[in-house]
């Protein structure tokens, strides 16, 4: 593709930020080094600028060839930016396999990068210990539109970690509904049409189901029948049934009923630990220990993490560093997978950013699952902050259905047909189909005599 100012536009808008390889020659040798600072400089005459610190043997030769190529990596090149970067020193030879091609000025172009730029060296600037290239650009050429592999903070662990760093192709949604969602319902759901919105969420595609909570029934009457509830569930291979349990107790009836899989958790704040199970925040994480290593005893998989993590309704903001740490402990306890929940609905973009963010590379193979409330409308928000910085599964609850017995200010569940919706238009999969689960939140409003928070199940009714 030959340089023309629109071509130069279009892979420098969407390139703006990115990893790339910077290229030239020693001689006939092709030599190159993963660089990150890279930008447009002018559009005529067409310049780029790449900083090289000085004691780069590439920043010589470069100096000395005048001449270099900027190769923009795609996400799915997070080993070949790592093998630039020096960090694969098993590879001797960086272009070793690598099927290079040149074009103006002979500098090597590397395969299947989204874009790349053929440049002569026009300016050199001193800057401390780099030296700024400014580069005219020869020759260029623009891939289709993909995912560039990005920094995010530096950490090549955090993308490794990721597999794919930015959005997933494909999102878990754990259905929780029938749990979170109803427990503060006054009237109360037979457990045979419990069993059948079991059935129904089945239906729809939902893989993993949190049916209920073996809590004290005189607090939570609403899954005052979760024994008999478990004991009826109908068997599939491919569905996960999950509950909550809150205490030894609870995990011991859940073992009782057939329960494969729990889910425990510990709040942030002192205030809201004293308040739910009387109990400081250390004593809570304690009887986590011996739950988790209960809960292996009986061959569960296990769940657990920390509720109100992005603010809670007595405390206010709780600090990032209390959830990192109390996040590594319940890894430390080789739990299955870690959750964050905002259980006040009081987080935002930002902050779950940060959070996830230090929390992620922490995890490592653990999964770590975002349970969001919509309390403040910044649920679908919140979830799109998460799911760019690397969270790939999400409660939800069909209909938006939710609130919690011991927070009376905490509302729904990001509802399941509205975050699939959002989801799938982004081409993101999740093997939800939204008009069942459309059906079922219209069927509970029905029983339930009112409206449901969620969008979709109005609007989508076939
Ligand atoms: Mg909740």
């Amino acid at each position: 593709m030959a340089y023309s100012p629109d071509n130069f536009k279009r892979a420098m808008s969407q390139f703006a930020s990115g990893v790339t390889v910077v290229t030239t020659r020693h001689g006939e040798t092709p030599i190159g080094i993963t660089a990150s600072s890279f930008t447009s400089l002018s559009l005529e005459p067409p310049l780029v600028l790449v900083s090289l610190n000085k004691r780069l043997f590439t920043h010589n030769v470069i100096a000395e060839s005048g001449y270099f190529a900027v190769n923009v990596l795609s996400a799915r090149q997070l080993d070949l930016g790592m093998r630039f970067a020096g960090m694969k020193p098993e590879i001797k030879d960086r272009f070793d396999g690598l099927n290079v091609t040149t074009a103006a000025t002979g500098a090597p172009l590397l395969p299947d990068s989204l874009a790349w730029v053929d440049c002569t060296v026009w300016a050199m600037y001193d800057g401390g210990d780099h030296t700024i290239f400014v580069g005219e650009v020869k020759d260029l050429a623009v891939s289709d539109f993909d995912i560039p592999l990005l920094y995010h903070n530096r950490l090549w662990r955090r993308s490794e970690a990721l597999e794919v760093p930015t959005v997933p192709i494909e999102v878990s949604l754990v259905e929780v509904g029938l749990r979170d969602g109803i427990q503060r319902e006054e009237k109360f759901i037979p457990t045979e049409t419990k069993l059948e919105f079991v059935h129904g969420l089945v239906e729809a595609g939902l893989k993993e189901i949190q049916v209920t909570s073996f809590v004290n029934p005189r607090i939570v009457p609403q899954l005052a029948d979760a024994d008999a509830l478990c004991a009826s569930l109908p068997k599939f291979d491919d569905v996960t049934y999950s509950a909550l349990v809150l205490n030894m107790k609870g995990l011991e009836r859940a073992a009782a009923a057939g329960i494969r899989k729990v889910d425990m958790g510990v709040p942030a704040s002192e205030t809201l630990a004293l308040k739910n199970a009387n109990t400081s925040i250390e004593e809570g994480m304690q009887e986590m220990s011996a739950m988790v290593q209960k809960a292996r005893e009986y061959g569960m998989q296990v769940r657990a993490g920390v509720q109100v993590a992005f603010g809670c309704a007595f405390e206010g903001r709780i600090e990032t560093a209390k959830v990192v740490s109390l996040s590594r402990r319940f890894l430390a306890m080789g739990i299955d997978e870690l959750s964050l929940a905002d259980s006040a609905g009081l987080g935002n973009p930002q902050l779950i950013r940060k959070t996830v963010q230090e929390i992620l590379p922490m995890a490592g193979s653990v999964p770590v699952v975002l349970h969001l409330h919509d309390t403040r409308g910044q649920g679908l928000a919140n979830l799109l902050s998460a799911l760019k910085s690397g969270v790939t599964a999400f409660d939800t609850s069909f209909g938006g259905l939710g609130g919690c017995p011991f927070i009376q200010t905490a509302k729904g569940n990001v509802a399941t047909e509205d975050t699939a919706y959002m989801l799938h238009e982004m081409s993101i999969q999740t093997g939800v189909d939204i008009p069942k689960v459309a059906a079922l939140s219209r069927r509970m409003e029905a029983l339930l005599g009112k409206e449901l928070p969620a969008k979709m199940h109005k609007l989508v009714t076939d």
